[in-house]
């Protein structure tokens, strides 16, 4: 530690107090936090952990021989339980702790659906079974879809995206084949400055043109803005309701009317549905497309890249070109997959093609209809009423140390925003998202959405309990303090974790994910020789 910030000093592993006191083990643990070399560090040829028969007969003809063991990091059985499980405690998860990421919406995942998920006629089905013999899988799409369409109050819905900026690519590709089966050209997507980044670029992907609305004041969307821009060229509009900001957009069934009055179609971004199920109904806003992300509102464990579902509910103007395949029950009781061959007979002849090449996710359907069923209608309503609660009280218990943009017009949604203005000089987002991690907590969302100076955007989610949440205020309370007081120890945190402040940029510009280099001590590729290719 340098003596520049000596005065502010706070323990810091591997550090040497002022006092000269040693925070450092011979080990590299420390105490519970235990260190974890890379597999290749820690492995070798010869080892592993399986006995394997030596070759036996003639090698297959045409099948290439190997002529050397592959470079691989042979590892015992103890080893690779080891390994695996220390390395999984260097790791923040869901059920350690509230993960208060905004937008992410990472709220505790029923273990109930997990239960369901696993019974063998959901998890040991194939999608190439004949269909009478999964009816009961198939039954449980269509009863998530009847669902979906009754929460949302629309007329049908795609629910073969995989994951919400997969339905967004699918309610615009609505839009486009709905455009071009009136034989109009319109090639613009009007999207809020607030909107998540998935929004522009799946537009850009669609192969429309993007252009920006601005905010008001308030961090809503500018009506008035909005209204001058609309015009023949327009498809559409992408809009979050929730919005970025934890805001409901009061003035959404004004843009949705206005949109459609030159001819567009409305877009939601569904992903802040948890914060109006079983209260408003999309499809009362006159919204034509909208996206609902099951791994947020409907509990899915997620994060990491997946497993994520998208469904996309879709209004009577678009429902004829939504993709296949879809369910269809017919009188007798029967469930259909509608597909190419039959779709005509089910009176589904403009669909746009398709998302991906079976159902969809079935493990995530049987988690979401679980989700649905067990809170039942009064249940849904209490999970937006208790986010939304939970998130106001995380924004009234700190607006006094943290500025809150919106604060005045009124409580947010089910999301708190704050910024960094009143830190001292020097001081940002990063310093307390990373003091946070010191007090044993993810950190939230910072610097998203973009209309905020140094956001911070907090999305406690209803399964926080109040005790849970008070501690979480008391530790942001307390960074927000050190940061307008100036501690200049924050700058160098997280002192208590595994890997201190990382360069992020370096990290995901110039990711180094391929081991190369000579054979090391152990006759595998040495440490020093990490690197990208
Ligand atoms: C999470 C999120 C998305 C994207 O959903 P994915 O499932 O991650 O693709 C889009 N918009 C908003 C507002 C979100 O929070």
């Amino acid at each position: 530690m340098s003596a520049a910030n000596a005065a502010g000093w706070r323990p810091t592993m591997g550090d040497t107090t002022p006092q000269g006191e040693n925070f450092t083990t011979k080990s590299g643990d420390y105490g519970l936090m235990l260190e974890e070399p890379l597999s290749f560090e820690i492995g070798g040829r010869e080892k592993c952990g399986v006995d394997l028969d030596d070759p036996q007969g003639a090698p297959v003809a045409g099948l290439p021989l190997r002529k050397a063991a592959p470079d691989l990091p042979g590892l015992t059985e103890p080893e690779t339980v080891r390994h695996y499980t220390r390395l999984s405690r260097q790791n923040y998860a869901i059920d350690l702790g509230p993960f208060p990421l905004g937008s992410c919406t990472m709220k505790h995942n029923p273990r109930l659906n997990e239960k369901v998920s696993r019974l063998p006629g959901f998890a040991d089905v194939h999608p190439l079974q004949p269909q009478s013999s999964v009816q009961g899988a198939l039954g449980v799409i269509n009863e998530l879809a009847h669902w979906l369409i009754a929460l949302t109050g629309m007329h049908g819905v795609a629910m073969t995206p995989k994951a919400g900026a997969h339905g967004e690519l699918c309610g615009l590709l609505c839009i486009k084949a709905a455009i071009e089966a009136r034989g109009e050209q319109r090639g613009v997507i009007l999207v809020p400055e607030s909107a998540h980044g998935t929004n522009p670029a799946t537009a850009a992907f669609a192969g429309f043109k993007v252009e920006s609305i601005p905010a008001n004041a308030a961090g809503r969307v500018d009506l008035e803005a909005l209204k001058a821009r609309l015009g023949p060229d327009i498809a559409g509009i992408m809009i979050t309701n929730p919005n970025t900001c934890g805001l409901f957009e009061p003035d959404m069934k004004a843009i949705s009317d206005a949109v459609h009055a030159i001819g567009g179609y409305v877009y939601c971004d569904g992903a802040n549905f948890n914060a109006i199920v079983g209260k408003v109904r999309p499809g009362d806003l006159g919204i034509d497309a909208m996206h609902i992300n099951l791994h947020k509102t409907f509990s899915t464990p997620h994060g990491g890249g997946g497993p994520g579902s998208g469904p996309v509910v879709l209004s009577e103007a678009l429902s004829p070109y939504g993709p296949l395949p879809f369910t269809a029950k017919t009188a007798d009781g029967v469930i259909h997959l509608v597909e190419e061959e039959n779709a005509q007979a089910f009176d589904h002849s403009q669909g746009f093609g398709r998302m991906s090449a079976f159902h969809g996710q079935m493990g995530m359907f049987t988690r979401a209809l679980t989700y649905i069923l067990s809170h039942g209608a009064d249940g849904l309503q209490q999970v937006a009423e208790d986010a939304v609660l939970n998130a106001n009280y995380v924004l009234r218990s700190l607006e006094d140390v943290l500025q809150a943009p919106f604060a005045e017009s009124g409580p947010c949604m089910h999301e708190a925003l704050f910024s960094d203005r009143g830190f001292a000089d020097g001081f940002s987002t990063q310093d307390v998202a990373k003091g946070l991690i010191d007090e044993g907590f993810h950190p939230m969302t910072v610097y998203f959405p973009l209309v905020v100076h140094g956001a911070m955007l907090v999305e406690p989610t209803e399964t926080e309990s109040k005790s849970g949440l008070d501690r979480f205020i008391a530790s942001l309370r307390s960074l927000a303090e050190r940061a307008k007081a100036g501690d200049r120890s924050l700058h160098s945190a997280p002192h208590f974790a595994p890997r201190r402040r990382l360069d992020e940029t370096l990290a995901a510009r110039k990711p180094i994910l391929v081991w190369k280099g000579e054979p090391g001590p152990a006759g595998l590729p040495s440490p020093s020789e990490i690197g990208d290719r």
